[in-house]
């Protein structure tokens, strides 16, 4: 991977931009093999978990009220799963704080739709991931008419209202579109069906939603359009190469946490002190 300071820049969505021309089997920033791909990656990966502690250490010994949003959004099979498993999965879970967001409970639907998303935000010191998100209201919910256009238009506002106030409380928000090609979802769905330890992953209702593809394009680009902030961007991660979308999540990580400037937080006592002290016992 190039300078980790480039990938966000790289795959940053600007407004202009758009789904219809996202190459989902390119690798932005990373010209090697998937070879070259995994040694990448258990470094990054490495570098990531060093950076989780230090944002947790902070948290716990200096009181740092800051905290990482993950969001991620993706068609089914995308490769959410393989993110949180192999991206997050490289950090302290003590740290990390994970939800995923399903079809809304009854319980759910009797509240704003915000309401399980603040519920779920990352405490202090963490870092959370949500497995879908907010995000859902105005993508499914808008592609199948859950609600009338009435209700989701005003949302992408109250969306960008709401994470600049996560943002000013002192979260980083991640956001990343993962863009898998409807040729290699079913390339993936296929080896789901294949594979008896898969057949848990399937759902049959992931083929009534190829047909809505297009239906679906539209509405991500009007999230991506009008929900890439200066505050909260996306980030459009294209995953046919899962090996490469794991890897960009992991430098977008990197980088948000880089940005955080921490260092180990000094001892609050005196060590030499405390050494003679131990030693005596
Ligand atoms: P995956 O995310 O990998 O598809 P899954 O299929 O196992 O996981 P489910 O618990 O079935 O997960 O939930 C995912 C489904 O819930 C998706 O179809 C998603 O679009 C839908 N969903 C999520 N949020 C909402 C919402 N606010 N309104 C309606 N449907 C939603
Ligand atoms: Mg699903």
């Amino acid at each position: 991977m190039s300078s980790s300071n480039e990938i966000s820049r790289l795959l940053r969505f600007n407004p202009g931009d758009k789904v219809v021309d996202v190459d989902p089997r390119a690798t932005p920033g990373f010209d090697g093999k998937k070879a070259d791909g995994a040694e990448v990656q258990s470094e990054r990966s490495a570098r990531l978990a060093e950076l989780q502690e230090l944002l947790y250490a902070n948290h716990k010994a200096r009181g740092d009220h800051r905290s990482i949003l993950l969001v991620l959004q993706g068609m089914d099979a995308a490769g959410k799963g393989g993110i949180v498993k192999h991206v997050v999965g490289a950090v302290n879970p003590m740290g990390v704080r994970y939800t995923a967001f399903g079809k809304p409970t009854e319980e759910e639907l009797a509240h704003h739709y915000l309401w399980r998303i603040r519920k779920a935000l990352p405490p202090t010191g963490h870092i959370g991931v949500f497995d879908r998100s907010h995000y859902e209201d105005v993508l499914i919910v808008r592609v199948h008419n859950l609600v009338p256009p009435d209700v989701w238009e005003p949302r992408y506002d109250e969306i960008n209202a709401f994470e600049r106030e996560l943002v000013a409380g002192g979260t980083t928000v991640v956001k990343v579109a993962m863009f898998i090609s409807l040729d290699e979802q079913k390339q993936q769905l296929l080896e789901r069906l294949d594979d008896p330890t898969k057949h848990w992953k399937y759902n049959p209702g992931d083929v009534d939603e190829r047909k809505l593809w297009p239906k679906y394009q539209e509405a991500y680009q009007a999230m991506l359009d009008r929900t890439s902030t200066e505050y909260a961007p996306w980030h459009v991660v294209p995953c046919d190469r899962r090996w490469y979308s794991r890897l960009a999540v992991t430098e977008l990580l990197i980088e948000a946490l880089e940005r955080l400037d921490l260092s180990w937080p000094p001892a609050d006592f005196d060590i030499e002190a405390e050494r003679r002290r131990l030693l005596e016992t």
